[in-house]
């Protein structure tokens, strides 16, 4: 919609509801949902996100805003019976930025607006408390410089610190009018001098400024960085909220907290909070000072502690879903700020979906909706061993769970440039800041000093999955000397600690990890997992497990592996995989056995090459009979060669080298060598992805191909005799036209035949073929006459759709693309759908069409991607095939996929 054409722009709390996220964002939705529940929000408006749009494209506000905002402003005024900045008794309000999907810390906010040199008076007036009015004072000129005007943070803290320490007092809410006073007048002092402009006291221009800077916030660096990084469009837009401030800093029956109605780091039931006396808005989040339980709360204030739990518990029930609120209570009186689902851990995520099962307020499929892929890999890593106990050298506050050892950097650079150079990192801070991302990014764990399980740290580490510990007070972080000292103990830059962000505990050295207990049980089960296990890990292995098993019990896609052992595949099959969707046989030729590929390449004659493919023969024919005993009774699709030969052979350089070096010392080189040069220089391709590879070599090199199907089938026919159930297919890679498919073929039908008369057994071996180029997706209906499955190889179609060389592309382009947003992830990490996802659309139909039975999977990395999985799913394939330690998050992310599809449908 056009915003200049008159469109609505303003809407009142009192208008909406959460259904409107897009346009109120998601902060104002829920004010206006909490709102129409009756709960005690302070009343305000929002500027929608279609006003943030238009401003972002053009560069100027939408015309009919001014007026929108004033008649808006007007009715908050009369509803509250003052007016904005008025010198005796002023409205002030609150500017806050809110976009449709959460960003934490990302987002500027401004309390106060409203006060000047004159309202200053008439708020210490009214409210009886001189002290508070100039704090308040103090922090809209600090807030607002920062934010609307560009002034540097650290100069106000400095002022700030200087202070406290001219007034001998250590915390802000010590400072005495006086002192306030003079901070206001040195604050004013340092945006003129640096912004070349004084503090506006139009308490209309501060308001029109403000909701500006937040419109402008959305376009800042680290805002950009965490859109990246989440995936969130860059074209949404935020929306703005004004609301009445209300006071948590009017002296010790106020003050400010945010609360969840679990606890989202371990999922436990039971409300979680931070509460801070005497305090206004992000004092907590910022973790300046450290905070009060809600327990302490109830000690302090009964009556809107009682409130609050209610309240909370109103919201789950009606949210059906862990929220997380901000609060504030002036004079005794309880305010809510803000509610919203709230971001948890991964293990938190599986324990809330699996409890509000049991308490009966959401379903089976709806809990399957809750949990991911993702958060099923976190739990999957190692965690320290409880077996060699280690003294912690203090703990802090359990924020995001992990087991990290890392060496210590004191900022976000150091963490970035020690990361790109390898080493694994912990970032050790005093408190984060949203200028802490990428350092955040970076770093494997995170470690801080202040602030508690809501602080900055603690909720950006959460989103990211970083462990994370914070709040550990008795570490002292001199980030300037780069030391940080416990006790006696110093520790460097560069030095190794080890943090456990699942208990709070810091070590010093490297502790030794191990297997966590969610990788015992999808590796074991649950009975050999759940023993020896504390009541928090025990109630997550068995949320995890009631999970996944209703995702098996939904998914219509089926989960292979990509296998290239008889180790590997029974590793698979522990997990979970349902046969094997990729063996690659390349593998096979490596180590000693490179010599028999030498021989094969040199052979000069028939009789020589025969030999050679002889030698081979047998030994495929073993490894193919581990792997058929490994995937007994599942299918198993073995993939004929596929890698150039070039790459069996010895370098090019390094051989040229040797014979020039023996000729020109004199000796003559050796003959082997001689020859191998000579072939190495016949078979040397500039593009060797789209050279001598695939079906290619069956068709350039004779008797490759048919000697890897006398194996498998052999190999077969050993397994029948031996009592077993091979289901064993074979897979043709790189075909792009018909034509290869019905040569190879003629030999392979012959072969089996062969080996199957001459076993005595009947051997029943689906052969099919890899969809990896352009030409085999547009050509497919053609390909279905010869094959009897597809198997989309995405990796190459990938790299060969994109025109990208996929060994090369991802250091020398991917960084800057991804930087300029031509995509938001690599689409080797996660299928293009556009492009890639639409010629495997088209080539699963038209294969269809010529052979409706045609079986569809895929093999490429993909297979065991979150995001693919539900394309692949939405695309009518059969099955996924992935690493071996990928199939529990596929079966999960199938299993939700089915469900995404057909709500209600796979209700097991
Ligand atoms: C593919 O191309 O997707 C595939 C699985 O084959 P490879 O990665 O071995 O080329
Ligand atoms: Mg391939």
């Amino acid at each position: 919609m056009n915003a200049a054409s008159g469109a609505r722009l303003v809407f009142d709390f009192a208008d909406g509801d959460r259904t409107q996220a897009d346009l109120l964002g998601g902060k104002g939705a829920n004010l206006a949902e909490m709102t129409r529940l009756g709960l005690p929000v302070p009343p305000g408006f929002t500027v929608s996100t279609e006003a943030c749009r238009h401003y972002l494209a053009r560069g100027t506000e939408p015309a009919e805003l001014r007026e929108q905002v004033t008649a808006a402003l007007r009715r908050l005024e009369d509803t509250l019976g003052r007016r904005l900045g008025d010198v005796e008794d002023p409205l002030l309000v609150s500017v806050r930025s809110g976009a449709k999907v959460s960003m934490p810390g990302m987002m500027d906010t401004i309390l106060n607006v409203g006060l000047n040199d004159h309202s200053v008076k008439g708020l210490a007036a009214a409210a009886r408390d001189e002290r508070f009015a100039w704090d308040s004072y103090r922090r809209l000129i600090q807030m607002f410089g920062r934010t609307v005007l560009g002034v540097r943070a650290e100069l106000f803290d400095d002022e700030l610190a200087a202070a406290k320490a001219r007034a001998a007092v250590a915390t802000d809410v010590e400072l005495p009018v006086a002192a306030l006073r003079e901070l206001v007048e040195s604050f004013n002092q340092i945006v003129v001098t640096q912004s070349g402009r004084e503090f506006p006291q139009d308490p209309r221009e501060q308001l029109d400024l403000a909701i500006r800077a937040v419109f402008d916030s959305w376009n800042t660096e680290r805002a950009r960085i965490y859109r990246r990084r989440e995936r969130i469009p860059h074209d949404l837009g935020t929306a703005v909220n004004v609301c009445a401030m209300v006071f948590g800093n009017l002296g010790q029956t106020s003050g400010t907290g945010v609360a969840f109605t679990r606890d989202p780091a371990t999922g436990r039931p039971g409300v979680y909070g931070d509460y801070l006396p005497n305090a206004q808005g992000e004092d907590v989040v910022a973790g300046i000072r450290n905070t009060e339980s809600l327990d302490d709360l109830a000690g302090r204030d009964p009556r809107a502690h009682a409130e609050l739990t209610r309240i909370m518990r109103l919201l789950e029930t009606h949210y059906r879903d862990l929220c997380d609120i901000e609060f504030t209570i002036e004079r005794g009186t309880l305010w809510m700020l803000q509610t919203r689902i709230g971001q948890r851990t991964a293990a938190a995520a599986f324990r809330i979906a699996a409890h509000l099962i049991d308490e009966e307020v959401i379903t089976l499929d709806e809990a399957l909706t809750r949990v991911t892929g993702h958060q099923l890999a976190q739990l999957m890593f190692p965690q320290f061993d409880a077996g060699t106990p280690a003294t912690p050298i203090t703990t802090g506050m359990a924020a995001s769970p992990g087991a990290v050892v890392g060496e210590v950097v004191f900022d976000s650079a150091a963490a970035v440039a020690r990361a790109a150079a390898g080493a694994q990192v912990l970032l050790c801070r005093r408190e984060t800041s949203p200028d802490d991302l990428e350092g955040m990014i970076a770093a494997a764990g995170v470690l801080t000093s202040r602030g508690g399980k809501t602080s900055h740290a603690a909720v950006v580490a959460r989103g990211m999955g970083r462990a994370c510990v914070c709040g550990a007070e008795e570490i002292d972080i001199d980030a300037p000397e780069r030391v940080l000292r416990v006790g006696d103990l110093v520790v460097a830059e560069g030095d190794i600690l080890s943090i456990d962000g699942t208990t709070g505990e810091v070590f010093a050295g490297a502790r030794p990890v191990v297997p966590s207990p969610v990788a015992t049980y999808l590796e074991q089960g649950l009975d050999i997992a759940l023993k020896g296990l504390d009541a928090d890990a025990a109630d997550l292995v068995r949320s995890v497990d009631r999970l996944l098993r209703h995702a098996d019990g939904s998914r219509r896609l089926t989960v292979r592996a990509n296998a290239d052992t008889a180790e590997d595949a029974a590793h698979a099959r522990r997990l979970g995989a349902q046969g094997v969707g990729l063996c690659r046989t390349e593998h096979m030729f490596l180590g000693e056995r490179r010599v028999l590929i030498e021989r094969l390449v040199l052979a000069d004659s028939a009789e020589a090459r025969s030999a050679a493919l002889a030698e081979l023969l047998p030994l495929q024919r073993a490894d193919f009979v581990a792997l058929l005993t490994a995937m007994d009774g599942l299918p198993t699709t073995i993939r004929l060669l596929d890698a150039p030969l070039h790459e069996f052979l010895p370098d090019r350089t390094e051989l040229a080298i040797r014979v020039a070096v023996t000729e020109a010392t004199g000796g003559s080189a050796d003959p082997q060598d001689a020859r191998l040069l000579g072939a190495v220089q016949r078979r040397h391709e500039s593009n060797p992805m789209l050279g001598l590879r695939g079906v290619r070599l069956a068709l350039v090199v004779p008797g490759l191909f048919a000697m890897q199907v006398r194996a498998i089938a052999e190999a077969a026919a050993a397994r029948i005799a031996a009592g077993g159930r091979p289901r064993v297919e074979i897979m043709v890679p790189l075909v792009a036209s018909v034509m290869e498919l019905h040569l190879v073929r003629d030999e392979i039908d012959a072969i089996i035949a062969e080996v199957a008369e001459r076993a005595g057994v009947s051997l029943r071996i689906p052969i099919g073929t890899m969809i990896e180029l352009p030409r085999a997706a547009l050509t497919a209906d053609r390909i279905a006459e010869a094959a009897e499955f597809f198997s989309f190889g995405t990796n190459d179609l990938t790299q060969t759709t994109w025109g990208f060389s996929r060994d090369d592309v991802e250091a020398a382009i991917f960084v800057a693309y991804l930087a300029q947003g031509v995509f938001a992830v690599s689409p080797f990490e996660s299928l293009d759908r556009e492009g890639v996802g639409a010629l495997v659309r088209m080539a699963a139909a038209a294969g269809r069409r010529t052979r409706p039975g045609l079986t569809l999977g895929v093999c490429g990395e993909h297979g065991g991607d979150p995001e693919s999985v539900h394309f692949f799913h939405e695309a009518g394939l059969d099955y996924v095939s992935c690493s071996p330690y990928r199939i529990p998050v596929a079966r999960l992310e199938a299993g939700r996929a089915a469900l995404a599809a057909d709500p209600g449908g796979a209700t097991a």
